[in-house]
């Protein structure tokens, strides 16, 4: 079996590689080395956000990889403190100038922060459209956005999201955020894909791994694209960035499947924070 990466269909008509390379956590002085790699290696979709502080060194690799500007998919994330449309609009443009880009493939409001703006990320989301519409961002999306805050955009905006990237990974199945994008055309991005390592020594990801001979991160990783999500899983490692590049030449079976899925604790299993509390504004 070919090790081919799906392109999956976003409710845009545009289209999205089902697996790329996340940059959280990755030093700026790091990042153009692991993204040229992870380029090399055959990824064409790379996360990046405001917050994250490298657009500038993912926007260099994407230059010196000698790729087609077409031919890598680019997503950014509006930071927290530039919710009010005015500063979104001087955020974006300064995505673009980081990058040295004219447009990006997919943006985001990184976090809803429904106890911030006087709870107004519909304002936020407006100022989106904006964009998609002037064509500098190709798609627009969501991040951290639960149900509520998605049933409030379907009643007070025009454009459904083409995604809702969430924390999602065996700990934290998210199923009920995932099944709102199901039934709305909303694609789900499952961020901390392998919950930053935590899950690759679970006996039954260890046991699931053995039986199929492959690692525990791509057994997990499998896992999330049989789910139909999307993943950006990040190493600065080349042998880890290669090993998380090679999930499309096996398939887990129905029992391996619902196995993994049972490791389920809900609330209990999430790694990073709650998106009906988080409030952190960067100074
Ligand atoms: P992840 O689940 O991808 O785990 C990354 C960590 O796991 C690495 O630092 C490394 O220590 C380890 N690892 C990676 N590959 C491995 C392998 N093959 N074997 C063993 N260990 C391995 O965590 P993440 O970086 O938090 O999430 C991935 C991406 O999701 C981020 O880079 C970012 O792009 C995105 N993200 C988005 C949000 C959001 O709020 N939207 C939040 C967190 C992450």
């Amino acid at each position: 079996m070919a090790n081919t990466v799906p392109d999956i269909s976003l409710n845009d008509g545009n289209t999205i590689p089902q697996l790329g390379f996340g940059v959280y956590q990755i030093e700026p002085r790091d990042t153009a080395e692991a993204v040229g790699r992870a380029l090399e290696i055959g990824y064409r979709h790379i996360d990046t956000a405001q917050m994250y502080g490298n657009e500038a060194e993912v926007g260099e690799a994407v230059r010196a990889s000698g790729l087609d500007r077409g031919e890598v998919f680019v997503t950014s994330k509006l930071n927290n403190g530039f919710h009010r449309p005015e500063d979104a609009r001087r955020a974006f443009e300064s995505t673009l100038s980081a990058l040295k880009m004219d447009y990006v493939d997919l943006f985001l409001i990184h976090w809803p922060l429904p106890t911030r703006y006087d709870g107004d990320f519909v304002s936020t989301w407006k100022t989106l459209e904006e964009f998609q519409r002037d064509g500098r961002a190709r798609s627009i999306g969501v991040s951290n956005f639960q149900v509520p805050h998605l049933e409030r955009l379907a009643a007070e905006a025009d454009v459904v999201p083409a995604v809702n990237q969430i924390e999602v990974h065996p700990y934290l199945t998210n199923e009920q955020v995932r099944a709102y994008g199901g039934e709305h055309n909303i694609l789900t991005e499952a961020w901390s894909p392998i919950a930053q390592g935590r899950v690759l020594d679970d006996p039954t990801i260890v046991d699931v791994a053995e039986q199929v001979g492959r690692t525990p991160a791509q057994v997990v990783l499998r896992w999330h694209v049989q789910r139909g999500d999307i993943v950006f899983p990040k190493s600065t490692t080349p042998k880890r960035i290669e090993e998380n590049f090679r999930i499309f030449d096996f398939t887990l079976d129905d029992t391996a499947m619902e196995r993994i899925s049972g490791l389920d604790r809900g609330e209990a299993g999430r790694t990073g924070p709650n998106p009906d509390e988080f409030d952190y504004i960067p100074a």
